[in-house]
């Protein structure tokens, strides 16, 4: 089978589990090309619903974490939005595909990471994602406040930082918990006071930094 098989098949598993619900997500899911966002020697698992390694100690999270990801942030077509650890680039690209209209900010602490990332949105062609480095606990004060901030890193708690430049009515993903496991927070800013949701368990790499570990 080819990749675009592959990715279909993928899909259509995704969304039998119920981790893809809307057409959105789903459309960006197909689109995609996420063997292109990870390593050659990786890339045969490319659409495999696992983690891969994508160097530096780092991992790009399984499709059926980014498309649970995706569908909680709720994005519009001209959400304003902030990733924190942009990895591999490829959750960024996920989100670009939904919000045409509006800006992807990410913010990534390893500058390798930073050109993979620059690299392969470039070459998919997303000239709405902007890709920064920088100690991303603290938030990117420059282009805040945002209607949509997603943690791509687990943290031991919520940065104050990231709150504060959530705009009202916005939402935060973030997972939260030990370095290993964490569960899945879903943060809103209601009137300028925190609501927090469980969305259950999950494994990230830590969020590394002043508000993180
Ligand atoms: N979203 C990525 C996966 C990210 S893995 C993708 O789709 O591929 C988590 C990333 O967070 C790693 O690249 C790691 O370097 C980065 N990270 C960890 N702590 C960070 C911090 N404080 N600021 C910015 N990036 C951070």
């Amino acid at each position: 089978m080819g990749w675009v098989e592959d990715r279909e098949t993928l899909v259509e598993k995704l969304k039998s589990e119920g981790y893809i619900k809307s057409e959105a997500v789903e459309k960006a899911m197909l689109n995609v090309r996420r063997h292109e966002f990870i390593p050659e020697w990786q890339k045969v698992q490319a659409y495999r619903d696992v983690p891969l390694f994508i160097g530096h100690g780092q991992t790009i999270s399984a499709p059926h974490m980014v498309a649970m990801m995706t569908e909680n942030l709720d994005l519009e077509e001209d959400s304003k939005v902030l990733e924190i650890g942009a990895g591999s680039g490829y959750q960024a690209a996920i989100i670009a595909e939904i919000v045409t209209k509006g800006r992807i900010h990410s913010i990534e602490r390893i500058s390798e990471l930073v050109d993979l990332a620059q690299w392969n949105l470039g070459r998919a062609g997303y000239k709405n994602v902007q890709v920064t480095y920088g100690e991303g606990s603290k938030g990117y004060e420059e282009e805040s406040p945002y209607d949509r901030i997603i943690v791509t890193a687990g943290a031991p708690r919520i940065p104050s930082a990231l709150f504060e430049q959530l705009k009202e009515g916005g939402k935060m993903l973030i997972p939260v918990g030990g370095r290993t496991y964490q569960e899945l927070k879903l943060v809103r800013n209601k009137g300028n006071k925190m609501l927090v949701e469980n969305l259950g368990g999950c494994m990230f790499v830590p969020l590394v930094g002043d508000d993180g570990w």
